[in-house]
């Protein structure tokens, strides 16, 4: 199998991070070589993240190439890399590479080692047709699930199942949990998963009928409008004391404050949104010692918890609710994201010509 690899390539780059930012589509951009742990993805398509608001804003320093929801197949490995992985399908992933070294990564959490570098923030990401990647950490994509299903799995589920796998040790089926952001890309994914697969009460928070919809057909038993409910009224209503835990979605400080006031004492509270840095949690530690409350923080998640989730995916239990679009629809589409526009998962085709 011999495949013409070119040495320029289209991509989406971000010019001018911060309030003004902008996308622009490009021909010229280098095609990157893979080092010898490495291989050369062509990607066939990316998933939009919500956490490229913080790219495109400047929150932090990011690749001007963004994107990392990207599935496609290896054209070219690195010297140190099996020639068994050319030809197959998998997953780019924010996790472009750990140290493998450290305690976190010893403990198999590689997704929290402090010295990962991450694809769209360190090394280019997804929004060109040909990505980079350490062939160590890419997920190989199961052969019956379609690639643009395959890749919100890949942060927004994954970031999802992460969230979820913190409350395994004490939540029980029938319990209450409220997730905050449940229309949005993750949020929606993470009401399938608590619902069919956890089988927990689910109170799903967001706004608006389509949000009500997907937050509902994803298995959610009540949906409360934020912008014209008392939330905090109608979950305790629900619940009697509470919710026995919270997801923390979306990336803003009205959904990080309410979240104390939804759970019981002794509930968990998994921060899972990214505001911008230098925003604190705003809950009383007062309130937090005295009410026993636990605060987790939560990125991504395992390859094994990927893993899991791409087979529930093949089986049709966990059904990410996407809208395909072109490639050239890229710059809007982030334009939309930045003012939460987007229901469900954006995923935008890359194209396979020059
Ligand atoms: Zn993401
Ligand atoms: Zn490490």
């Amino acid at each position: 199998m011999t495949i013409s690899i070119p040495t320029q390539q289209q991509a989406a780059v971000v010019e001018d991070p911060g309030e003004n930012f902008k996308i622009v589509l490009r021909h010229d951009i280098q095609v990157g070589e893979p080092g010898p742990e490495e291989i050369l993805v062509q990607l066939t398509c990316t998933g939009l993240c919500g956490s490229e608001v913080r790219a495109v804003s400047a929150w932090a320093a990011y690749n001007p190439v963004i994107g990392h929801e990207g599935v496609g197949r290896v054209v070219k490995a690195g010297s140190n890399v099996s020639s068994s992985l050319l030809g197959q399908r998998v997953g780019v992933k924010w996790l472009y590479s750990a140290c493998m070294e450290c305690s976190i990564c010893k403990r198999g959490f590689f997704h929290h080692c402090p010295k990962q570098l991450n694809t769209s923030r360190h090394v280019p990401g997804t929004l060109q047709q040909y990505v980079v990647a350490d062939a160590r950490f890419v997920t190989k994509i199961p052969e019956n699930l379609s690639d643009e299903i395959a890749a919100p799995i890949l942060c927004a589920g994954l970031t999802m199942a992460g969230a979820l796998a913190h409350l395994d040790q004490e939540l029980q089926p029938g319990d209450w949990i409220a997730i905050s952001g449940s229309g949005g890309g993750l949020g929606h994914i993470g009401v399938q998963i608590a619902a069919r697969v956890k089988k927990l009460r689910v109170i799903a928070i967001d706004s608006g009928s389509e949000k009500r919809k997907i937050s509902i057909d994803s298995g959610a038993e009540v949906f409360i409008d934020f912008k014209t409910e008392d939330v905090a009224a109608h979950v305790l209503e629900l619940t009697g004391e509470g919710a026995h835990a919270t997801i923390v979605v979306p990336g803003n400080k009205e959904a990080f404050q309410m979240a104390p006031s939804l759970v019981r004492n002794l509930a968990t509270i998994v921060c899972v949104g990214l505001p911008k840095n230098q925003m604190d949690i705003p809950i009383s530690a007062t309130l937090s010692a005295a009410r026993g409350l636990t605060i987790k923080g939560s990125s991504v998640g395992t390859e094994e918890q990927l893993t899991e989730l791409l087979q529930l995916a093949v089986k049709g239990i966990i059904t990410p609710e996407i809208e395909v679009f072109e490639f050239a629809e890229t710059p809007r589409l982030i334009q939309q994201l930045t003012k939460d526009g987007i229901k469900g998962r954006a995923v935008v085709k890359i194209p396979m010509d020059q």
